[in-house]
């Protein structure tokens, strides 16, 4: 995979698989620019990758035009930033509701549209949306609603960009092995008094391959579907999952 010469901004990039996405992407030698809202999580990544850093919050509209100034014209978008909060449906705030809309889907929605807005010529859209994004789970319904909206915006945008050289997809995994799966089993410790391993396996065993998916598989997708080989994949939703279970 040869990116040389490619512009790649990448949203919540300072963790996780945002910050794999930009290891992979140097890599294939692009220039990256990570951005978020946690200066010293996005230096130590960038000083890793050789990426550039901006500050940006995704669910403020001013802040992500400023961002897409600053970085200069991208040819590929990713739209990685996200939260996922669990409660009870009966006890969730409305509160909670709109911070799982804000970051995960109007946080894809103005990155998208931002990104579009200055996009040079051929390029890719791609939002990091989730199984969440295909399927209901119990306890978390702000967040699969919010990812379930991701993969309507991404069918939807892809239409209005078909006749250009622009793709728009979702890659939507499994549980990922990064600090929010951490939180997770973090969570479930607090609320059931299971053990750390017991509350990895509840996780683990939701994937028909019992494990959980590494963030490098995700890197790779991303990058197939910057290739001239995927440029007819467009409006989909990837399910990377070990398995439709
Ligand atoms: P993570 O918590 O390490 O990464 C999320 C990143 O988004 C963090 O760096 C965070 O600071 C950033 N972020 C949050 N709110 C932001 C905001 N308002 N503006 C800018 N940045 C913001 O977790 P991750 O697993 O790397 O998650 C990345 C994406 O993958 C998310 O969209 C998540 O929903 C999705 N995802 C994760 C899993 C999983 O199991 N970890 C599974 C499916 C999908």
């Amino acid at each position: 995979m040869n990116l040389a010469g490619k512009h790649v901004l990448i949203t919540g990039g300072g963790s996780g698989i945002g910050a794999d996405l930009a290891r992979g992407f140097a890599e294939a030698g692009a220039e990256v620019v990570i951005a978020g809202r946690r200066m010293e999580a996005l230096e130590a990544v960038a000083a890793k990758t050789g990426a550039r850093a901006i500050q940006a919050d995704v669910t403020d509209e001013e802040s992500v035009v400023r961002l897409f100034a600053e970085a200069g014209p991208c040819d590929i978008v990713i739209a990685n930033a996200g939260a996922a909060e669990s409660a009870p449906f009966t006890k969730t705030s409305l509160a909670q509701w709109q911070a799982m809309l804000g970051v995960n889907l109007t946080g894809t929605f103005l990155t998208f549209r931002e990104g579009l807005r200055q996009m040079p010529g051929w390029g890719r859209l791609i939002a990091i949306a989730s199984i969440a994004g295909l399927r209901g789970h119990p306890y978390v319904a702000p967040y699969v609603a919010a990812k379930h909206g991701v993969v309507g915006l991404t069918r939807a945008v892809a239409l209005e960009v078909a006749k250009r050289e622009i793709t728009v997809n979702a890659i939507c995994p499994g549980y990922v092995a990064t600090e929010m799966t951490e939180r997770s089993v973090a969570n479930i410790r607090a609320r059931t008094g299971m053990d750390a391993a017991g509350a990895l396996a509840a996780l683990t065993k939701t994937s028909p391959q019992n494990r959980l998916i590494e963030p490098p598989e995700i890197t790779s997708l991303a990058l197939w579907l910057c290739s001239d080989a995927a440029r007819g994949m467009n409006g989909q939703a990837l399910m990377l999952a070990g398995g439709d279970g």
